[in-house]
């Protein structure tokens, strides 16, 4: 039985850090796709069985494309970017709110010249992500707004 975690206050540093959160890599997993983007673990509570993340890209990085049983809540912290949830690309802004629900290809691009960072709420127990195959990638360049957000 592992011991409950304490609270604590951890106190913001400058650049999006916090004291005492490692800053991260963004994945293990070597198969996937990914550039200029890091990690930090705010939060990880296994009673909440909730994870909160903090993500930064550096311009023009980009988080995999994938999709997955477990969603996300995502709150855009700092910069301008765009992302793809679904069949949609949008522009997101500091502050705004994304809902990536199950089975739903998603990725997040610092397009604007600037970093771009966002808190990820999360199960802390999910599931692997699903990496898009060829076809996959094809039926998702049919569109053409997507096309060229990946491509970007
Ligand atoms: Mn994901």
């Amino acid at each position: 039985m592992s011991e409950r975690p304490r609270s604590f206050h951890r106190k913001a540093t400058d650049d999006y850090r916090w004291n005492e959160v490692d800053l991260l890599p963004y994945k293990e997993d070597d198969r996937a796709l990914f550039r200029a983007i890091t990690r930090q673990t705010l939060f990880s509570d296994p009673a909440m069985n909730g994870e909160l993340r903090y993500f930064e890209m550096a311009p023009d990085g980009f988080s995999t494309l994938e999709r997955h049983e477990h969603m996300h809540a995502v709150l855009i912290l700092r910069g301008r970017g765009h992302c793809l949830v679904g069949n949609e690309v949008r522009a997101i802004e500091t502050r705004d709110l994304i809902t990536v629900l199950p089975m739903t290809w998603h990725q997040f691009r610092a397009t604007r010249g600037e970093p771009l960072g966002f808190l990820c709420m999360v199960n802390a127990q999910r599931d692997k992500p699903q990496l898009p195959t060829p076809e996959d990638i094809a039926r998702l360049k049919a569109n053409s707004a997507i096309a060229a957000f990946l491509n970007s």
